[in-house]
């Protein structure tokens, strides 16, 4: 079984990044990172993010709230950041704390701003199949890695475990439009150990440690695990690869799908700042 790792797929996001870069004539590009509170995941997702712009040359400016904002204050703020001329893309961590209006703020948000397509329009143009719109930066890197070794999609069975809105459905939508036969499995799924077995390639995002084992895996099938769980301190994802002989390719977790997010975030931000310098001379 071949691993996937995500570090190969990145390097070829990042020359894509660096050839992209030449039509912007020596302008830099800024992500504006949102953060309410001080939640873990999003420290070290936060962490992760930054790194990959500095060691990109791209800038990041980080905007942190605290918890007690209220949704009323921090619309306000998140309207001039959304405003601010010198921001380029905005990541918003979600979900927002339970007391704050998280509709009202994605309404707010600039869909040519919204770099992990979480905005209506964004949402739209996935699913209609329409090339221009920012996916969720995890959905796009897992196609990023189907496509950097050439995984055929076309006329094969695609399933996906988890029907979320930041992984599931999209990547159905996106893998549709490569010409697979999708299927979208979920917990009120019956037979799913079979209709897994029936997939070439395999889509895990259901956020459950090591759930899917040898027994929900074809023979040359190909497993992409999106999962991210921690168990024991240590990071694991929602499949277990330790009995699986028959697969083709796996991505590991970590070092497989969580390695690629952060490039496809810089290079959405770098298209976006591209649309952008594109639409002041076009105006
Ligand atoms: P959600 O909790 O939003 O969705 C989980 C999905 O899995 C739901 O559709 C749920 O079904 C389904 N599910 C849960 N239990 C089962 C089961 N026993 N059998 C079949 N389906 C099941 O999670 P996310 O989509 O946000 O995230 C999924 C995983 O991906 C998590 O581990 C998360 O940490 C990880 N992740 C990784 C990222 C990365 O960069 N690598 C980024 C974002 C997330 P139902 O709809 O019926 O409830």
């Amino acid at each position: 079984m071949i691993l996937l790792y995500g570090a190969d797929t990145a390097n070829i996001i990042k020359k894509e990044i660096e050839s992209m870069r030449k039509s912007l004539n020596g302008y830099t590009p800024t992500l504006g990172i949102v953060r309410i509170g001080v939640s873990p995941a999003d420290l070290s997702y936060e962490k992760g993010a930054v790194k990959k712009m500095e060691s990109l040359s791209l800038n990041t400016k980080v905007f942190e709230f605290d918890e007690s904002i209220s949704s009323d204050e921090f619309l306000i703020e998140f309207k001039k950041i959304n405003d601010d001329k010198n921001i380029d893309g905005i990541l918003l961590f979600r979900p927002l704390p339970k007391h704050i209006d998280e509709k009202k703020v994605i309404d707010e948000l600039d869909e040519k701003k919204d770099l992990d397509g979480i905005s209506y329009k964004n949402i739209a143009k996935i699913f209609a199949g329409e090339k221009d719109g920012f996916a969720p930066c995890t959905t796009k890197a897992v196609m990023k890695i189907i496509e950097s070794n050439n995984i055929e999609l076309e006329g094969k069975n695609v399933v996906i475990v988890g029907r979320s809105m930041v992984i599931g459905k999209p990547v159905a939508m996106m893998a549709l439009s490569k010409n697979a036969t999708v299927t979208i499995c979920h917990s009120k799924t019956e037979n799913l150990k079979e209709i897994c077995k029936k997939a070439d390639v395999l889509i895990v995002a259901i956020g459950k440690a090591k759930m899917i084992n040898e027994d929900y895996i074809g023979d040359n099938a190909t497993v992409i695990d999106v999962g991210i769980n921690f168990v024991d301190g240590k990071i694991c994802g929602d499949v277990d690869l330790s009995n699986v002989t028959n697969a083709s390719m796996a991505t590991p977790v970590p070092k497989g799908v969580g390695a690629v997010t952060t490039s496809v975030l810089a290079e959405h931000l770098v298209i976006a700042a591209k649309n952008k310098l594109d639409c002041e001379i076009i105006s």
